[in-house]
């Protein structure tokens, strides 16, 4: 499995949709834009039109290189839905991206979701024998081809509930219909989905972000195992799978979500500034000031120094202009990609023990290279504080981060760890730290050890 670029993680798409909104897709590009952070590979918007037929437009790229007025002004009507995408089943054709278009005479829809199902190739499969085709190796095709084949008699509550009892997984899902919008999450509440009220009419979105930026005002969080119908006579909720666990992705408050978004109550940036409280109380360093790996580890890093009383500095600088999907070839092209998107700041490290704040490691050569910078550009020290447990185990659940050989922590002690970055130390937050900052008794904690909340049917 290759990987983009040797930073990290890679964001798991997201998803919009919009119910009797004026200017719905122009709405929806704003929205996408602020989800831009989940996914830049690709993205589209399928809208009602007003004569009832469904219109798409989906393009390579980031939301505004794909929409230009001209095509937002082909997607009129007050009801659509939206998708960024990052390829999360490591497969980035163009036909992968959403929503997908069902396109039958009498029932026409489109549907997008974002995270993975886990049981898809077995399901496919099972289909396939049947007769059914796929044109493309994404999720949302298999679940766009369950509800569409199981429309009998336009019952779409029936048609969304048989695919939702055969998929399992990790998902929140958008489908629009000619007259309805529904939005759904799967049994276990992975990947989060948020409904906003927008003058009449209703927005759902994966992070608040997006309804803050088109001035939605926040209802409520969709709930696990939860279908919402959102049409004419207002919102109606069933719920169609209940496991009575409530498995929101760890990661989703490390790395994945906006700092201003808020998920299930709980403000990104607080949990993350808390993280980095507890990892300080955990793991003190003996440094002379604290910086962050721009920027995804910001807020943790305000939490570390408010705590340790060490002047929070900007030790490392990133170059926003490098773009996040660069794929480089070998390992030297990858050093230097890492290179041109960080940089230490001689200035202020020159002579000093840093304790640099990272909210994961994956792979472990990003770090290295960030401490050889620092060392570089003068630092005595180097002592990385990590505001997550050691990650050790793949996700199943549509975030790519390679097979279990590829991760740094699979089997390695953090003594290891520490000798293959080349740093004076590094520490992790706990586990037990991690709920602690999140006030939740439950989340996905997988990648960190090995207990995935579903089958992962690995006999496909
Ligand atoms: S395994 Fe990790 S990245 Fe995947 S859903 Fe669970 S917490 Fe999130």
């Amino acid at each position: 499995m290759a990987f983009p670029d040797n930073r990290q993680w890679h964001e798991e798409c997201g998803v919009v949709g919009f119910y009797e909104v004026d200017h719905a897709a122009t709405h929806a590009f704003m929205a996408l834009q602020s989800l831009q952070h989940r996914g830049q590979q690709g993205c589209g918007i399928a809208a009602v039109h007003p004569d009832g037929s469904l219109g798409l437009h989906k393009g390579a790229g980031l939301v505004k290189e794909v929409f230009k007025k001209e095509t937002i002004d082909s997607l009129p009507g007050t009801s659509c839905i939206g998708h960024v995408r990052y390829p999360t089943t490591n497969v980035g054709g163009q036909e992968n991206l959403q929503p997908f278009l069902y396109t039958s005479r009498e029932h026409p829809f489109a549907l997008a979701h974002n995270g993975n199902i886990v049981n898809a190739e077995r399901v496919k499969s099972y289909l396939e024998k049947r007769g059914h085709l796929f044109h493309s190796t994404s999720d949302s095709e298999l679940f766009a081809d369950l509800v569409g084949s199981n429309l009998h008699g336009g019952d779409w509550h029936k048609a969304i509930a048989q695919a939702v009892r055969l998929l399992d997984g990790a998902y929140a899902t958008v489908i629009l219909t000619p007259h309805a919008l529904f939005a759904c999450r799967d049994r276990y509440g992975f990947r989060p989905l948020s409904l906003g009220r927008m003058g009449n009419g209703y927005v759902v979105a994966s992070e608040t972000c997006a309804l803050d930026t088109v001035g939605a005002t926040f209802v409520r969080d969709v709930e696990p195992g939860e279908l919402l119908a959102i049409d004419a006579r207002g919102v109606h909720s069933t719920f169609l799978a209940r496991t009575g666990s409530h498995c929101m992705c760890a990661m989703e408050y490390i790395y994945f979500a906006r700092p201003d978004s808020v998920i299930e109550g709980c403000s990104v940036h607080a949990f993350r500034r808390r993280s980095g409280v507890l990892l300080q109380a955990e793991h003190p360093a003996p440094a002379d000031l604290v910086t962050c790996v721009p920027e995804s580890s910001m807020s943790a890093a305000i939490g570390f120094a408010e705590a340790s009383g060490l002047p929070l500095e900007m030790g490392l600088i990133k170059n926003m202009y490098v773009a996040r999907t660069f794929i480089q070839p070998t390992q030297s092209m990858r050093d230097v990609g890492v290179r041109m998107k960080l940089a230490a700041v001689p200035s202020i490290v020159r002579g000093k023990s840093v304790a640099v704040i990272d909210d994961s490691i994956v792979r472990g050569t990003t770090s290295r290279i960030l401490v050889q910078m620092l060392r570089d550009a003068g630092a005595t020290a180097v002592h990385m504080r990590i505001a997550s447990p050691p990650y050790a185990w793949p996700c199943f659940y549509g975030i790519d981060t390679g097979t279990r050989d590829q991760l740094l922590a699979a089997d390695r002690t953090v003594e290891q760890i520490r000798d293959f970055i080349g740093a004076d130390s590094v520490e992790y937050l706990s586990t037990h730290a991690l709920l602690e900052a999140s006030g939740r008794t439950q989340l996905c904690t997988a990648c960190f050890d090995g207990n995935y909340p579903t089958d992962l049917y690995q006999d496909n």
